[in-house]
């Protein structure tokens, strides 16, 4: 079996490329390697986690939105080798490819925190990271009349690297809503040292943490669990760098799990020294197999790895991947450029757009850091929409 061009990963990145790829050429003899039979619309899960969406909405057949023209071959990529131009797949088939896209998207390592997959959908503990379990999120807020709600972010990079504090503010809107503001304490424990990296925005982040009254703690990196005994213990850096563990009890636990790339890119020869697909940051071509191109949350890319990222690569990756095709030089430029659709409140939303410079970027003609209704009806209504009926398909 033998592609022009094989795509590894059907999600987002993968659906928008084969179908943008086939727009412009519809010849082009596309293979898919994907192993879900479902497909996901993650950004949605943060709106599930706060009860104002409904999680049978986020996921439709993989199956619906194969590219007509491409083929999708259910399985997942095991191993590569870009000299012989194949990947092996776990069901050992050996696959060619002429031009090859990788695009598996990010791995979730739940069990690089100490107790977390035990605990994980009871004892208060939940994640929006998890279709299975970002419902009983929702249940923990309803549950909850006293005590302390913590919510996480780990080291390193996510995907949606503001969706644990998403779910944080709408978790005190929810508390305050429900007259329990002066019984729910809410919590901020991240690894991190800011709220956000562009002070534009951190600006309007800070406000609204003392609007809630948050305790915020920086530089606490979560690495254990004990659900049934409700304690929480997070690795401290202190300024002067030593490091200490601290032990809190919760009554609940929004856990933001550490991310990676995921293990069959870091084992490969594909990968860079951090283990993520090691691409060009502009041209999104692979720095040493020049047929080879990657975007989405897999590639190592120095961005904010979210599907508002991607859309924003493919349109770059196609363009780059057609003239190394023709035989030309891959002119297209990825800015870096970036959103986060912070979820402020219920009704409430701050619409962060940036580039590799951390440069804001926005598109709308006002200003952006500000909390706007506007915004949050952007989110809720209509990029799902455009999502499953514009992004999917390559028509933007
Ligand atoms: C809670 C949450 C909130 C978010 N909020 C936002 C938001 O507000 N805005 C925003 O823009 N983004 C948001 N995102 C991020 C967004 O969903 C991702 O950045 C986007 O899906 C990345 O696309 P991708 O194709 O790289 O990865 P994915 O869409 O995750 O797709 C990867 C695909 O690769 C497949 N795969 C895995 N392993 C293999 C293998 N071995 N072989 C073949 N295929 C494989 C998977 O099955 C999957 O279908 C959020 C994500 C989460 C979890």
């Amino acid at each position: 079996m033998k592609y022009q061009i094989l795509i590894v990963g059907g999600g987002n990145a993968g659906l928008s490329t084969a179908a943008k790829l086939l727009r412009k050429n519809p010849k082009l003899q596309i293979g898919i390697i994907e192993p879900s039979d479902k497909h996901y619309y993650q950004p949605a899960w943060t709106l599930v986690g706060g009860g104002s969406y409904d999680i049978t909405d986020t996921v439709r057949n993989e199956a619906d939105f194969i590219p007509k023209g491409a083929e999708w071959i259910k399985d997942a990529v095991a191993t590569f080798q870009p000299e012989q131009n194949t990947v092996t797949t776990r069901d050992g088939k050996t696959i060619g490819y002429e031009y090859l896209v990788v695009c598996p998207g990010i791995q979730l390592n739940w069990s690089q925190v100490e107790g977390l997959p035990e605990t994980l959908g009871k004892n208060g503990v939940c994640s929006n990271y998890s279709f299975q379990y970002a419902p009983y999120t929702f249940e923990c807020l309803q549950n909850l009349k006293e005590g302390t709600a913590i919510f996480t972010a780990p080291s390193g990079a996510v995907k949606c690297g503001g969706a644990p504090q998403k779910i944080m503010y709408l978790a005190a809107d929810y508390f305050r809503r429900a007259g329990l503001a002066g019984k729910v304490k809410v919590e901020f424990w991240t690894a991190g040292g800011v709220i956000f990296g562009i002070e534009k925005y951190a600006k309007t982040l800070r406000k609204v943490v003392e609007r809630y009254g948050i305790n915020t703690h920086f530089k606490h990196d979560l690495i254990r669990v004990n659900g049934p005994a409700h304690k929480a213990t997070f690795k401290v850096t202190a300024p002067d760098g030593s490091v200490s563990e601290e032990t809190v009890h919760f009554d609940m636990l929004h856990v933001t799990p550490p991310q990676s790339a995921p293990d069959f890119i870091s084992s490969s020869p594909l990968a860079n020294a951090a283990g993520w697909v090691d691409v060009d940051k502009y041209t999104l071509q692979h720095n040493k197999y020049p047929n080879i191109f990657s975007l989405g949350d897999a590639a190592g890319l120095p961005n904010s790895r979210t599907g508002a990222a991607v859309r924003k690569e493919a349109p770059v990756l196609v363009k780059n991947l057609l003239a190394v095709m023709a035989g030309q030089m891959p002119t297209a430029k990825y800015s870096g450029y970036s959103s986060c659709p912070i979820v402020t409140g219920y009704g409430k939303l701050m619409l962060a757009e940036f580039d590799y410079d951390n440069k804001p970027t926005e598109t709308f003609p006002f200003d952006q850091s500000k909390e706007r209704w506007t915004m949050w009806i952007l989110k809720r209504y209509i990029l799902p929409w455009l999502y499953w009926n514009k992004i999917l398909n390559g028509a933007m």
